[in-house]
């Protein structure tokens, strides 16, 4: 196991192996990561004067921002959607210069096989269901308060803000579990603060009197949405690479993390591509992984939900207006789609989207999972017409699972590494749910900030 590094920015010997250029003088700090995370990471620290390399274990920067060409189509392993003027796009403007305005409408199919708004609808989800309905609503909800008023779990806390009646009709209680691999109950509680705290905010009397007040008048308008470039992400990341090689950072790509050992008060850290020098080290990847790297075990407890994406072409008619549709129904194990085609026009005169299906029971088949979601689109008339699986991807490391204990055993695993002086930050490095490039940017600036840097000049 790697070693405490007592003084982790201490100059390493010049004699340590290090092949990025750089021997003889202070060695660099190491991002390990090139996703969001990682690129925000080594921005802030070049910004302030340091030498810094970054290593990607995979051949382009983005992480989980990942496109695909496929044919005339380009798909995403999921739905992405930014805003302008957001904290990321702030860093780095190339990249938002490269991205296109877009309007997204976003929907759900809701347990009653009902196409509405996501997440949440007080037309479709209450007034529509008539007096009776109400009445239970609020009675569910007025015993849900009291009965979770400590809640414990994200079922309790949707319970505690709900109600059951409206947490399973809404759909949120089977979406939930399709999300996170387990039923609403076993799911740790704090993943409720990070992630459902809307649904608070949305019931608070503050919020719900003025979307009352706002009922049936036009939205307003927050910041433009945006989406990334037609041809995929690779050249939103280019932009970024750009912006951080012109600012003096080295970034190598397909560097496979191999091993992280401490030596002279630094780093050695080995990879596929060769071996680096390192005075600090800022790791992005997956935590286990970069457990691993330091020769720390990993318990059973830390596990994320694979992603298989799907991508589909086809001929005829949608069911739905929307570019995006989430799965709230209780059957189907595909929780999202997203129609790139409307976003960026038809292509080989077919539509073509992707469509994520978390793996929650391990491996499955991508022709079987196809089949599946088109057995529930048509039974659902979402889908009239000719559908083709052009191709799928996994993604091994999609959606950290907050089963109880989980969050305990991934702090104690990143506290253990970080007593070696490896510093985690970001989505995969922290164990930890961020749901967009703005807070994963914020985050990563908050987190560098309470580290002083070292006030080095580049020559
Ligand atoms: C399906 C999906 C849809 C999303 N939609 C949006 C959206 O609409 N808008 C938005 O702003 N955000 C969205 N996000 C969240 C966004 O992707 C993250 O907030 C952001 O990518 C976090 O960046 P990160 O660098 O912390 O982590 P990541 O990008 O997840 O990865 C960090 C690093 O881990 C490495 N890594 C990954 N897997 C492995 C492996 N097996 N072995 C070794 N290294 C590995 C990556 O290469 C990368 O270097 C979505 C995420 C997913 C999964």
């Amino acid at each position: 196991m790697l070693e405490l590094a007592p003084n982790r920015r201490a100059a390493m010997s010049s004699t340590g192996a290090n092949s990025d250029g750089t021997a003889g003088g202070e060695p660099p700090v190491v991002v390990l990561g090139g996703g969001v995370s990682g690129l925000v990471a080594a921005d802030i620290l070049a910004q302030a004067g340091q030498q810094v390399v970054i290593l990607e274990p995979y051949d382009r920067l983005g992480g989980n921002q990942r496109s695909l060409n496929i044919g005339p189509y380009t798909f995403d392993i999921g739905s992405f959607i930014f805003f302008a003027g957001s904290p990321f796009f702030r860093r780095f403007p190339g990249a938002e210069a490269v991205c296109h305005p877009a309007q997204i409408a976003v929907d759900r199919v809701t347990p009653q096989g009902r196409i509405s708004r996501y997440p949440f609808s007080i037309v479709d989800d209450l007034v529509r269901r008539g007096p009776i309905e109400i009445a239970l609503t609020f009675l569910s909800l007025g015993y849900g308060r009291v009965r979770h008023r400590r809640p414990v779990s994200a079922g309790s806390f949707a319970r505690y803000h709900l109600g059951e009646r409206l947490f399973a009709q809404s759909g949120l209680r089977a979406y939930i579990q399709r999300l996170c691999g387990i039923p609403a109950d076993e799911v740790d509680y704090r993943f409720a603060e990070k992630r459902m705290n809307w649904i608070a905010q949305a019931v608070s009397v503050g919020p719900l009197t003025n979307r009352l007040r706002r009922f049936g008048k036009a939205p307003v308008a927050g910041p433009a949405v945006l989406v990334r470039p037609r041809d995929g992400f690779e050249r939103l990341f280019d932009q970024v690479g750009a912006q951080l090689r012109a600012g003096g950072v080295q970034i190598h790509l397909g560097s496979t993390l191999q091993k992280i050992e401490a030596q002279g008060g630094g780093f050695v850290v080995t990879t596929s591509r060769g071996v680096f020098a390192a005075s600090r080290i800022i790791s992005s990847l997956p935590l286990t992984v970069t457990a691993d790297a330091c020769g720390i075990e990993t318990g059973e407890q830390i596990r994320s939900l694979p992603l298989l994406s799907l991508f589909v072409a086809f001929t005829g008619d949608l069911g739905f207006k929307s570019e995006v549709l989430y799965n709230f129904s209780d059957i189907g194990s595909w929780k999202r789609l997203t129609v790139h085609s409307r976003i960026y026009g038809r292509a080989d005169d077919r539509d073509y989207l992707s469509v994520e299906v978390p793996l929650a029971l391990g491996p499955s088949d991508a022709n079987a999972e196809f089949t599946a979601f088109l057995a529930f689109m048509e039974d659902h008339g979402l889908m009239t017409g000719e559908a083709e699986l052009v191709g799928h991807e996994l993604t091994d490391f999609a959606y950290p699972t907050y089963a109880h204990g989980s969050i305990d055993a991934s702090e104690a695993l990143i506290d253990q590494i970080e007593q070696t002086g490896v510093e985690m930050l970001g989505r995969q490095g922290r164990f930890d749910y961020i749901p967009t490039a703005s807070k994963a940017t914020q985050l990563v600036a908050e987190r560098l900030a309470q580290v002083p840097i070292d006030p080095v000049r580049r020559p």
